[in-house]
């Protein structure tokens, strides 16, 4: 096969951190389980994407990422497959509250993100909540009282219903920020960071994010732990 540097050349990956794992060039030696291998192919992927081939076996060693990849690139799926894989590892009581939590900037993208969950996850049995603004608490509440693994989420409205003491974090050991710059353009930073102090410093983040500036650096270097970087394409 291709080796991991001419693979990255390919694909325009650069990577830095201590010992990054080789990508993932095929859904066949993700080693991933049958039910999302199945999944994959159901949606007819041929093979992953660069940011998936990447960060997979990165965050498979539960280490803390911080992706750089344009819109577009399936870092949905980049964070979800390993998000999966991490909650058969730590069987929570979803009663007790979720233990993967994803934080999006918007209703729209949130949605999406939980679609995408749940039709990756059907065989999984595992459960999801999406949590956001404009729309009536009650229901998402209702639905949050039925136990739910995942959360994906507004910053506004998690932290709306983190304030009402209507779902713990405690549980929480896989902690995703998708679209970080966005999510500080709209200034929601003050809520994610209220929103990460009720979650136990054990535990492995994520960030997502299209754009690097110094605002979206001091985040990371807040809330990650000796992340290993990987960038997509020509980004400084
Ligand atoms: P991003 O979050 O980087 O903007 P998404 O995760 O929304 O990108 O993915 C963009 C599109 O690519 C989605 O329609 C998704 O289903 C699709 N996609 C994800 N992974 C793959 C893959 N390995 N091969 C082909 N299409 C994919
Ligand atoms: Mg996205």
């Amino acid at each position: 096969g291709l080796s991991a540097e001419s693979y990255r050349r390919q694909h325009e990956i650069t990577v830095s951190g201590d010992n990054v794992p080789a990508p993932f060039t095929s859904f066949e030696s993700s080693g991933f389980p049958a039910e999302i291998l199945r999944e994959a192919q159901n949606a007819g992927f041929s093979a992953p994407t660069p940011i998936q081939a990447q960060s997979w076996p990165i965050a498979l060693q539960s280490r803390d990422i911080v992706a750089i990849a344009k819109t577009g690139s399936g870092k949905t799926l980049g964070y979800l497959i390993p998000g999966f894989i991490h909650l058969k590892r730590r069987r929570n009581n979803s009663q007790q509250g979720p233990t993967v939590l994803i934080l999006s900037p918007t209703r729209e993208l949130a949605t999406q993100i939980q679609d995408e969950a749940v039709k990756f996850s059907r065989s999984s049995r595992i459960s999801c909540t999406c949590l956001y603004g404009g729309a009536p608490k009650p229901p998402q509440l209702r639905e949050l009282d039925r136990g739910a693994d995942i959360v994906v989420a507004t910053p506004g409205r998690l932290n709306d219903i983190l304030e009402m003491r209507r779902i713990s974090l405690r549980q929480v050991s896989y902690l995703v920020l998708d679209e970080a710059d966005r999510m500080l353009d709209m200034g929601f930073e003050p809520q994610i960071r209220t929103i990460v102090k009720e979650i136990p410093a054990q535990r492995q983040t994520l960030m997502y994010t299209a754009t690097w500036p110094k605002e979206v650096r001091k985040i990371a270097a807040d809330l990650l732990v000796n992340p290993v970087q990987v960038n997509i394409g020509n980004i400084d």
